[in-house]
């Protein structure tokens, strides 16, 4: 029994002293930065284990729920603030104030910008999205203001943009910088005096509309959906990131669209180191876009006749799906070579599968990334360690109140079926 003690001492020193033998470890944090904007960016690129161990092909995922904002949006957010400080549409500490309309993470990506800048913000969302995100943006000092999509479309059909009307971005060359329009107030969008636009537009505005101006107030509107800024964070962030976490060994891209900046941006990077680079849409139930990149057209007359708009329905996918072209989605529709529609109940059992099997708590575009990765890699055939990348846009986190929830997918009548992803991998 003696030995058998000095066994396990000899045992237990040895467990030890390999916990506590130095290993070689990279050390990535090697300076210290300044202030939340400098932990945007420069996300992993994380292999999904359980998909690419089933596939035989490597699924990599950009972890961009690891931004401080908690979504790939904190570099879009980023970018615009700073280029519109640069075009002197924004001074910090003047009481200017930043208006963006957004499902969520944008504007709490701008919010988090702004307060370490010094800016305020006012968002306007739907009123139908996750509850948890006017929470963030309450909590982080934002103004919120809610609308019923659908009524805006209705009211304003030549001026609808999705969630908040305006007319125009000073980086898209078809418009003037002016105003945007809510279902509830109208704010001026320019550095200019009021008095400055209406001298610009003498003769074309109404003597409302010029009382109008004049009592509107002053801000900067940074229209992820319009401003060229979003395409560029991705293609001279996200894009290059990729080329080099992979070392430019890379077969397909993969992402949804909101504003198509993420796979405009992104792709259109990937595409000019490597036009062999498939870049691919995963499109949510009710969007234009899979139809606009398989027939050329936002919607088949005879398929809209059946089949709800995304502005029409309640969406479970938060985040995704759109049924415009937007000037971000313009800048890289030619170089997206294919397009699947993923179903709310697919991208809802891909959720629930990535816990069970990785230990991956994410949001409902990430899933329907996800789904669509080995929707390509199935119809490509591919089996051999090929690598597709793509986005992990935002955390579980962000959808407890609806994508997370199951008595809410009951009540959208959606069933939890895992297997259909067992089934998806095991098909031929
Ligand atoms: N996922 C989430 C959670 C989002 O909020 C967004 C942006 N609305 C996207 C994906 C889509 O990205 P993009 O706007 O670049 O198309």
């Amino acid at each position: 029994s003696t030995s058998l003690a000095l066994y396990f001492q000899d045992r237990r020193r040895k467990q030890l002293e390999k916990r506590f033998e130095p290993r070689p470890i990279e050390i990535r944090c090697d300076e210290i930065i300044h202030g939340v904007a400098g932990l945007i960016g420069n996300t992993p690129l994380v292999r999904i284990n359980s998909l690419s161990d089933a596939l035989g092909v490597e699924i990599l995922g950009k972890a961009e729920y690891l931004n401080p904002g908690g979504s790939v949006k904190d570099r879009v957010a980023l970018r615009m603030i700073e280029d519109a400080e640069r075009q002197g549409l924004l001074y910090p500490h003047t009481g200017s104030r930043i208006f963006e309309g957004t499902v969520g993470s944008t504007g709490i990506s701008i919010a988090t910008i702004a307060k370490a800048k010094g800016y305020d913000t006012t968002i306007i969302m739907p009123d139908d999205v996750a509850e948890e995100k006017v929470q963030a943006l309450l909590a982080l000092g934002a103004e919120v203001e809610r609308v019923r999509p659908a009524s805006i479309v209705d009211k304003k059909q030549n001026l609808a943009r999705d969630r908040a009307a305006h007319f125009g971005h000073p980086s898209n060359p078809n418009t003037r910088p002016s105003m945007i329009r809510t279902s509830t107030s109208s704010i001026l969008v320019s550095s200019s005096a009021p008095e400055e636009i209406l001298d610009e537009r003498h003769g074309i505005l109404s003597v409302e509309e010029q009382d109008e101006l004049r009592r509107m107030p002053r801000g900067f509107f940074a229209d992820q959906f319009e401003n060229r800024s979003n395409f560029e964070a991705h293609f001279f962030g996200t894009g290059p990131e990729i080329w080099r976490q992979t070392s430019g060994r890379v077969d397909a891209f993969i992402s949804g669209a909101g504003t198509g900046g993420t796979i405009s941006g992104t792709g259109r990077y990937l595409k000019t180191m490597n036009d062999d680079v498939l870049v691919v849409l995963a499109d949510p139930e009710g969007s234009g876009l899979y139809n606009k990149i398989k027939h050329g057209v936002m919607f088949d007359r005879r398929e809209a006749e059946g089949t709800k708009r995304r502005h029409q329905v309640d969406t479970v996918v938060e985040g995704i799906g759109i049924n415009r072209l937007t000037h971000n989605m313009e800048l890289g529709l030619d170089v997206i070579d294919d397009a699947f529609r993923i179903t709310d109940e697919e991208a809802v059992a891909m959720s629930r599968y990535l816990v069970q099997h990785d230990g991956f708590f994410l949001g409902s575009s990430s899933a329907c990334n996800l789904v669509a990765c080995v929707k390509l890699v199935k119809k490509m055939g591919w089996k051999n360690g090929e690598r597709v990348t793509t986005i992990l846009c935002d955390s579980g986190s962000r959808h407890y109140s609806k994508f997370w929830n199951d008595a809410y997918l009951t009540k959208a009548n959606i069933t939890v079926r895992t297997h259909l992803i067992d089934d998806l991998l095991s098909s031929e």
